[in-house]
């Protein structure tokens, strides 16, 4: 067998092993598979990456006779005696271990197999915290396992992981101890040699082998590290094949139309912001080489209006131009927003969500594929499918943080010489910038347009409750609206208040037809339905889960509850004040926090009230957070970080950029870099290669 028939063989063995199910190991059936997959842990692959959350220290051996009261430690010793008791209806082991210095008494409720398992003369290692009982220094429910070459529970720097109720710490410890001892050696370190070497890393079987049983918290660290340095790079690396795929270059589009022609129509004139945006983004539109540009500004900044008229130029330039939505709520509202400034140009705008019958989207598909329609709204449905554009020039995302660069990067891999318009609220603290957003030109729109009400929020606790309900029966008495959102659906998670429960209280108040109900299920002719008879008044209020969270916009809306608000992410609590203050009236955000919320939670709701700046309350919410959170696939739609940690591994990320885009840019045709740019595309088609 040539070598590099083996090694591609050995490399498939490693891939298919490492997506293979978990029912292969021992001792997991369809049942435990099933609590292992409500964990994220569905692969071999997965479990091996299953970062536990810290250590403890049980490596040091004490003597018996050395042992302290009420501190925990690790001890080895023979079995001498096991007893079992009937105490006060509960049963007890009793076993007693000799280490020739003292002996020791290990005690268990309930668990009368025990007596079985510990065999008398046999040795064991057991560990926890020491208490005295009248049989002498005793430990209650200790950590045990037989003393051998290679200790899991006990001994050394043992692994805490997270875990669910059903699976136990020890359980998920033999787990990962037999997925390593099988496959770790047979995963396939990718990361480039030259690489690696320069940053000081172990290779990817040892880093593994340690991040779970690592020999002294420096190796875990550097384990860690390893392990982190993939992740980086694997995004740097994706960032970069972004980027050079915007190198293409297209033939520039002479047509011209002037910024004030353009603007002719409005019904205002665009603040200087969105002037200049308008102005980068269309300069971008004309040149030779594809725009890949993000707009970032705060909810009501104005974005839509620049997206727009960006949308119109291109059609009116004989292009086609898509916008995408994460919600089929806010594909309907961008129709809506996007034919109102189309129409005067004569331009006529088409929907396309999941939720059309079939017809109406083979209708629409046709015409896009013909050309005669120019411009479409759609949702992740126009990503999911093949849909064949006659000229699709430009690309409008909304709302990024639903999407992310993979998808994006997909969505251009396809027309690469299309134009990429980013829409984002979601401000970025600048320390997290360069990880989310490296392949986008930045342009941020920092200016509100004038007349816009206020926000005057409010953070009460849970007591004055019932005070903000009866305020907001007055309001709505004086002819307002408004919104109640809360984090639950229906009754069944425990604790949450949720929209059933809150639509029957208020409904009781303001009486049913004056309140409408939008959740992620509302049908998409109920939820039609309820938006235009907010609009026209007859509802006075929707009670909502966050669906209104992203990028609504309902201008007659004056005051906006959300229950439990400790709940959501304060970036997200901040859209949602957003909108309500779109009219010219003032308006009241109430957040209402839960007696049960920590300290910390309340705190970081009452930001709101001193801050109405989106970047300050996104650089409160990383202070206060850190950036897991903010970072998560979640909210960004980047490849998962679990092992590095930001801003602490910046200088990983930096030299991740610096490989990544010198080698892709510059053609590395190494054989090294070959295979990880490989196994990175595999990875951006949703395959499983390394972390
Ligand atoms: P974003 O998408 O950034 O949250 P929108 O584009 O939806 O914001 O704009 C918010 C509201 O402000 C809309 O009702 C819009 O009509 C209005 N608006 C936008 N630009 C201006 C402007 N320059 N002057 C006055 N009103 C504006
Ligand atoms: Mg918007």
């Amino acid at each position: 067998m040539s070598s590099s028939v083996r090694k591609s063989r050995e490399k498939t063995e490693a891939r298919l092993s490492l997506a293979s199910g978990l029912t292969i190991l021992p001792g997991i059936g369809a049942r435990r598979a099933d609590l292992l997959g409500k964990m994220g842990i569905d692969t071999i692959g997965d479990l091996l990456l299953h970062a536990p959350r810290r250590y403890i220290d049980r490596s040091a051996f004490s003597r018996i006779a050395d042992l302290k009261v009420n501190s925990t430690q690790t001890v080895v010793g023979r079995v001498v005696r096991v007893e079992t008791k009937l105490a006060k209806q509960k049963h007890l082991t009793i076993a007693h271990l000799d280490d020739a210095s003292s002996r020791l008494a290990c005690i268990w409720f309930n668990q009368p197999y025990l007596a079985r398992t510990l065999k008398v003369g046999t040795i064991y290692v057991v560990s926890g915290s020491v208490s005295l009982s009248r049989f002498g220094p005793t430990m209650f429910h200790p950590e045990y396992e037989p003393y051998g070459d290679e200790l899991l529970h006990t001994g050394r720097l043992v692994p805490v992981y997270p875990v669910r109720p059903g699976i136990s710490q020890k359980q998920m410890r033999k787990l990962t101890k037999i997925a390593l001892d099988r496959f770790g050696s047979l995963v396939k370190d990718l990361v480039p040699n030259s690489i690696r070497r320069k940053l000081n890393l172990p290779g990817l079987d040892r880093a593994l082998y340690e991040v779970h049983y690592p020999a002294s918290p420096s190796d875990a660290e550097q384990a860690r590290r390893r392990l982190a340095f993939d992740e980086v790079l694997l995004l740097q690396t994706i960032f970069a094949i972004s980027r050079a795929q915007r190198q293409v270059k297209r033939q520039a589009r002479q047509h011209d139309l002037g910024i004030a022609r353009m603007t002719t129509f409005l019904p205002f004139t665009l603040t200087s912001s969105q002037q200049r945006a308008l102005e980068l983004i269309i300069e971008d539109l004309r040149g030779n080489f594809p725009m890949r540009r993000l707009l970032l500004g705060d909810v009501g900044c104005g974005k839509t209006v620049v997206a727009s008229l960006a949308a119109a130029w291109v059609c009116l330039n004989g292009g086609q131009v898509a916008l995408m939505c994460p919600t089929e709520i806010l594909a309907e509202q961008h129709l809506e927003a996007l034919s109102r400034y189309l129409f005067p140009f004569g331009i006529s705008v088409a929907l396309l969500t999941g939720s059309m019958m079939a017809e109406e989207r083979q209708t629409v598909k046709k015409a896009l594929a013909t050309g005669k329609i120019k411009a479409v709204v759609g949702t992740h449905a126009l990503l999911g499918e093949s849909i064949d554009f006659h000229d699709l020039r430009l690309v409008v995302v909304d709302e990024e943080q639903r999407f992310g660069v993979i998808q994006r990067s997909k969505l251009i891999e396809k027309r690469p010489e299309a134009d990429l318009l980013v829409l984002t609220a979601t401000p970025i603290p600048r320390t997290m910038a360069l990880a989310v957003y490296d392949d986008l030109d930045v342009t941020l729109i920092d200016e509100k347009p004038p007349g816009g009400g206020n926000h005057t929020t409010r953070v009460v606790s849970e007591r004055e409750r019932s005070r903000v309900i009866d305020e907001i029966v007055a309001r709505i008495k004086a002819g307002e609206q408004g919104f109640f959102i809360c984090p639950a659906l229906e009754e069944g998670s425990y604790g949450l208040r949720n929209v059933r429960n809150v639509a029957a209280e208020m409904g009781k108040l303001i009486g049913k037809d004056a309140l409408g109900i939008l959740t992620g299920q509302t049908q998409r002719d109920t939820r039609a339905e309820v938006l235009e008879r907010f609009a026209s008044g007859k509802i006075r209020l929707i009670v909502a889960t966050s669906v209104i969270e992203v990028g609504m916009d309902i201008e007659s809306a004056t005051f906006l509850v959300v229950d439990q608000a400790e709940r959501f992410g304060l970036s997200q609590l901040h859209q949602m004040r957003g909108r309500v203050a779109r009219g010219n009236k003032d308006s009241v955000p109430y957040f209402v926090v839960s007696d049960s919320a920590s300290e910390i939670g309340r705190q970081r709701v009452k930001i709101l009230e001193t801050t109405s700046d989106g970047f300050e309350v996104a650089e409160c919410d990383l202070a206060l957070r850190g950036p897991g959170d903010l970072i998560g696939k979640r909210q960004h739609g980047i490849p998962d970080l679990r092992f590095a940690r930001l801003p602490d591994d910046t200088d990983l990320m930096l030299v991740a950029k610096e490989e990544a885009f010198t080698r892709i840019l510059g053609g590395d045709s190494s054989e090294e870099w070959r295979l990880w740019t490989e196994a990175v595309r595999e990875y951006v088609k949703g395959n499983i290669v390394i972390v």
